[in-house]
């Protein structure tokens, strides 16, 4: 693992906790240059501070864009560009989950999850892909879900906005190909965050004891998946949605 990214930069978005996290501090031990961001100032300073005391050597930063705004998120990276020279790595990784029965969705929430985990996914990619053209290539990792393949019972903007992410990932594989850009994603099983612990306990029981590998994912498993498709390792793999799920049929 160590060197695996060595001297590439990546953006991770949605990494002050959970999935996110987990993720910068791979990327940090596999050698490359870091920026986390974060929905505000405070928590993304919070988790670079964190950062900092367990990888004091490390080259890493804190940004927090609005995601869903293309000028925001444009100048966001281009000020990691200009501190740490390229931009090689994006882990979209930011996102929401809901439970809302059909009946009971707000306007507001529809917004929310498509703003967030669609919109963002596009604004983010359009950025990043734009200064990785101009040094020659990079790598796309998008956090998709393993509801994206199976759907959910309550809560449809959610596994209907993971769709959606699926989709970007293989149409965004073969326009940005010629750019050298790869584009995968990572769909997960159930994980241990806050995300999960946010889910009511009579939805989350029953889902455990259907995994076969017989436990809940650690962040950590996700974060390994990232790291092997962000590498090198891979370079022949593009458009391709990894489950990492202990092999759990929802
Ligand atoms: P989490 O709630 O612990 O972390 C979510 C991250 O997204 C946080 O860093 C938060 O700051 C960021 N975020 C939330 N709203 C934001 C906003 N408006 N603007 C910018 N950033 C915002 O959740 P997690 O479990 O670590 O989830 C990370 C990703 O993994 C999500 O895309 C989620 O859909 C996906 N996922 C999680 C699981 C699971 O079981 N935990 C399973 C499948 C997919």
């Amino acid at each position: 693992m160590k060197d695996l990214l060595k001297g590439k930069t990546a953006i991770v978005t949605g990494g002050t906790r959970g999935i996110g996290y987990a993720i910068v501090r791979k990327y940090l031990e596999a050698g490359a240059s870091v920026a986390l961001c974060g929905s505000k100032e405070a928590t993304a300073q919070k988790a670079l501070d964190n950062i900092r005391q367990e990888f004091p050597e490390a080259k890493v930063t804190a940004i927090w864009p609005d995601l869903t705004n293309p000028q925001s998120v444009a100048e966001a990276f281009s000020e990691v560009k200009a501190k740490f020279g390229r931009i090689d790595i994006l882990a979209n990784n930011a996102g929401i989950s809901q439970s809302t029965p059909l009946s009971e969705y707000t306007e507001q929430e529809i917004d929310n999850i498509l703003n967030l985990n669609i919109k963002a996914v596009m604004v983010c990619s359009q950025a990043a892909a734009k200064l990785m053209k101009e040094d020659g290539g990079g790598v796309i990792v998008n956090t998709s879900s393993v509801v994206s393949l199976y759907g959910q019972a309550s809560g449809c903007g959610y596994p209907a906005s993971k769709y959606a992410v699926n989709g970007l990932t293989k149409s965004l594989a073969r326009e940005l190909a010629k750019d050298r850009i790869r584009v995968n994603a990572v769909a997960p099983g159930i994980i241990r965050t806050d995300m999960v612990a946010a889910l009511p306990e009579q939805m989350i029981k029953p889902l455990i004891s259907t995994i076969p590998i017989g436990r809940m994912g650690e962040p950590e498993d996700i974060a390994n998946a990232f790291v092997f498709l962000s590498s090198d390792l891979a370079s022949y793999i593009t458009g391709a949605v990894l489950s990492v799920d202990g092999g759990v049929i929802i």
